[in-house]
């Protein structure tokens, strides 16, 4: 049994939109701190196009972490499995996204794994190409393919916003370079990390990608497959695993689906062979996940049994 009307979606959206009362917006980026937290929005975007929406569909939001699957699925093909890995690991920390403390312990100094920011720093840092342009724009129309928009470009108001309060990105990425993971200039790095996490899209684009990622890499519309399964495969299990910060297992046991949300209140989450999600709710809990999103899908998950475990 699946969901199959905006109606019905809309049932949900009233019920989980009261969990954003105990949430709070992002601070740290000014930026984002401009955003409603009583706004909510979801897609469910299916293999064959159809899609059903509820909610404040047109706000956009910047994907921040979400941003990290889709730059580790492109590194893995453009680099392979067994580089990206020997410079990132595959374990979740338990620790907040941006913490620095395990790092110090780790020798090599490898970032447990690339959801958290040390971790999405030394992928980014793989992006093939010259400049911090070059750079970007293979992801750029990587991201415009999956989402079916050519439009898809990153907000400069919220990339400068992050640059300049990026102190911690800072910290991590001036560690990387000091232990020998990284080797480019920390400023660049930090300018081209900020333009990735401040891609700009509705609920309706990031359920397209997650509809992707749900369908093993095909876009099943224009059957072409747009990554490797395997690849695929890996980002979908770095969701499971590390993809709700270190709320992770809890979300494991009540929603049970791949997922990967972002400070700015985005949630990508990709049901296995069956629908993808994106949901914006810039509300945050405690441990950085949008309160309501959260809710939401705690809500979809319980209804229709979408736990793939
Ligand atoms: N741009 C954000 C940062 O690095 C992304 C964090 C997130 O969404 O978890 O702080």
């Amino acid at each position: 049994m699946l969901c199959h009307s905006s109606e019905e979606l809309m049932a949900f959206v009233k019920e989980a939109r009261s969990a954003a009362k105990e949430g709070k917006v992002a601070e740290y980026i000014p930026a984002l701190a401009k955003a409603n937290p009583n706004s909510l929005s979801i897609a469910i975007f299916y293999p064959d196009g159809k899609c059903i929406s509820a909610g404040d569909i047109d706000k956009k939001m910047t994907l921040q972490s979400i941003s990290k699957v889709i730059s580790l699925a492109l590194v893995l093909m453009d680099r392979g499995e067994k580089e990206v890995f020997s410079r990132v690991g595959m374990e979740p920390t338990g620790d907040p996204f941006h913490s620095i403390g395990k790092l110090e312990t780790m020798s090599p100094a490898k970032p447990l794994n690339p959801m958290i920011n040390a971790g999405a720093l030394v992928v980014t840092h793989l992006l093939k190409g010259k400049s911090v342009e070059d750079r970007l724009q293979p992801l750029l129309s990587f991201i415009r393919e999956m989402a079916g928009d050519n439009r898809i470009d990153y907000s400069e108001e919220v990339a400068l916003s992050e640059y300049q309060s990026s102190f911690l990105n800072r910290a991590l990425a001036y560690f990387l370079r000091q232990h020998g993971v990284i080797q480019e200039d920390v400023e660049e790095l930090i300018d081209l990390y900020t333009k990735q996490c401040a891609i700009e899209m509705n609920c309706l684009e990031l359920a397209r990608i997650g509809m992707v990622f749900a369908m093993d890499g095909l876009d099943p519309m224009r059957g072409k497959q747009l990554m490797p399964p395997k690849v695929a495969r890996i980002c979908k299990t770095f969701m499971v695993t590390c993809g709700m910060y270190n709320a992770s297992g809890e979300f494991a046991i009540k929603v049970g689906i791949p997922a990967k949300s972002g400070v700015s209140g985005g949630i990508m989450g990709a049901v296995p062979n069956t629908f993808g999600i994106g949901i914006f709710g810039p509300a945050l809990n405690e441990k950085g996940n949008s309160a309501a999103g959260t809710k939401l899908l705690e809500l979809l998950s319980k209804t229709y049994r979408l736990s793939m475990f």
